[in-house]
């Protein structure tokens, strides 16, 4: 059986522990490989090189570091198929899902490719007489980025593109369900000439998260994954005087207006709650359904439930792969059974679904319940799978408030044809990200990405601008280059300009 081992200073290595965890090939059940399950002597190796390199990559020139994203970035294009498998062997999602992620990923290394203009300081001319202020930003240090199953090459993509072109170096550990697009990159990277120790992953579950949490010789934490690991990582981390950005997980309502295209809205409300078995953050769980909105929607919503093909993720046609884990289909099925039994109305189950051919596959079925109540737990809890969930409401002000007493705020989406509710949904609702006709609306990577409430704890979103700024911090110098004839006189008191 294969070991998925770490990356550290530029080669794979087993590491100091000898544990390990299975990897799944969610489409067909089957343990495909083992992965190091990083300890604390682990990461602090990987600290250790990653802080050697740091002494010289922080010293390279804005050139160096953009050469290489810019070759990283041709690498990333020349290997999406191969990291497209990769990731949909160990995740489950299709191969062309993978693909749209890898892609979306590479946006911010494109953004970082174009760093000399986004990290230009400023200058302020003759603040006082004589004197001159300007402003530049340098990097942390070693940083590190912990992230979630579902966007193995997505997620680490919003940090570390951003986190070395700024200058940092960088420790990825991974999600141990998928690690292996994690090794993937760190080969690009040396393809495209990163020097050894600047990219490193260390694989691992709590051990190594605790580790780097509290390693004194990590700056800064980027977290993405479930709100309660979230909150534990932003305490612990900043207890321990770091730097922390961690986004938590949602539940996505999706509002639809009588005066929406229905087929329309029921077609991207439908790929929004099951593309990617509905593991995705910013997928839909929730279409609230306005007034008369609502009969016209399940009708629809309920064909195209039924049309969806699931298949294993590499099998062409396929719109649906299995969920990652046993455990998530358990849980997934179980919360249909829940509903069911606190009085949703079951539209379509996809509970028991056998694939031919893969009949141990984490596969389930997408279901739609209708006459969903926020007092359900299939309304509170954050689902992770395919189940889109129906509440109907009175008016747009009514959804609004509903949204707006969930404790998530990621994304939403409103589907209307009327341009005053548009603009009241998007300065009323309490959300970070929000789609106006647009279903799942990632911002673009010159943007930054995160919610509001429970679903981004602490103040600061990822990539874009607010990634710039979390990787590095400003220092702000005022000179006086005094001419040799100049008569100076200085006072004791507190400086002001003249
Ligand atoms: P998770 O919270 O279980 O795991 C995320 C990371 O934390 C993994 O690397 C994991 O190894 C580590 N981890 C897990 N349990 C831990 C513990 N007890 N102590 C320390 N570290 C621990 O999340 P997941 O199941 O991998 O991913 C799905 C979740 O991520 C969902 O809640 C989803 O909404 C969320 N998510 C959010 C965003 C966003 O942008 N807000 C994006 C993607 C995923």
């Amino acid at each position: 059986m294969k070991t998925i081992e770490h990356w550290i200073n530029g080669s794979l290595t087993a590491g100091a522990s000898s544990q390990t965890a299975p990897v799944f090939n969610p489409a067909t059940g089957q343990e495909q490989a083992r992965v190091a399950l990083g300890s604390a002597a682990d990461v602090d190796t990987a600290v250790t090189a990653a802080s050697t390199a740091f002494e010289t990559w922080s010293e390279s020139s804005l050139t160096q570091r953009t050469q290489v994203m810019f070759a990283f970035r041709r690498l990333l294009v020349d290997h999406e198929e191969e990291l497209g498998r990769i990731v949909s062997a160990e995740h489950g999602k299709t191969v062309d899902d993978a693909r749209g992620e890898i892609t979306r990923g590479r946006e911010v290394v494109e953004f970082a490719c174009g760093l000399g203009d986004v990290l230009k300081g400023s200058f302020s001319d003759q603040v006082s007489r004589g004197i001159d202020v300007h402003d530049f930003r340098q990097p942390l240090g070693v940083v590190a980025g912990i992230t979630p199953f579902n966007f193995p090459a997505m997620v680490p993509l919003w940090m570390h593109p951003i986190a070395i072109a700024t200058g940092n170096t960088f420790i990825l550990k991974p999600s141990e369900r998928d690690p292996s697009a994690a090794n993937f990159v760190a080969e690009l990277y040396r393809k495209a000439g990163l020097p050894d120790g600047v990219f490193n992953v260390v694989h691992g579950g709590k051990e190594a998260v605790d580790a780097i949490l509290t390693h004194p010789g990590i700056e800064a934490v980027s977290f993405v994954g479930s709100t309660p690991i979230a909150k534990y990582v932003h305490e612990t981390a900043t207890a321990h005087g770091k730097r922390v950005q961690a986004l938590g997980g949602a539940k996505n309502h999706a509002v639809v207006l009588p005066d929406a295209d229905i087929e329309f809205a029921a077609n991207h409300i439908a790929a929004g709650a099951y593309g990617s078995a509905g593991e995705r953050c910013m997928a839909l769980s929730v279409a609230v359904a306005v007034a008369d909105a609502a009969d016209a929607l399940v009708e629809v919503l309920e064909r195209k439930t039924r049309e969806v093909k699931v298949g294993p993720g590499n099998a062409p046609g396929t719109e649906m792969g299995p969920l990652v884990t046993r455990a998530a289909q358990e849980r997934v099925e179980g919360a249909v059974a829940t509903a069911h039994a606190q009085g949703a109305t079951v539209v379509v189950d996809g509970r028991g679904l056998k694939i031919d051919g893969h009949e141990e596959g984490f596969f389930t079925g997408p279901s739609l319940l209708d006459h969903v109540t926020t007092r359900m737990d299939a309304y509170k809890e954050e689902l992770f799978g395919p189940v889109l969930a129906i509440v109907r409401a009175d008016s747009l002000d009514q959804a609004i408030g509903l949204i707006n007493a969930n404790p998530y705020g990621n994304g939403t989406a409103l589907f209307t044809g009327s341009g005053e509710a548009a603009r009241r949904f998007q300065r009323n609702v309490k959300i970070g990200m929000i789609g106006i006709n647009v279903p799942v609306p990632v911002p673009m990577s010159y943007y930054s990405f995160g919610g509001w409430k429970d679903s981004l704890i602490g103040d600061s979103p990822v990539h874009g601008p607010e990634g710039i700024r979390f990787y590095t911090r400003p220092k702000v110098v005022t000179t006086r280059w005094p001419q040799p004839t100049q008569q100076l006189s200085v006072g004791f008191d507190f400086p002001t300009s003249s």
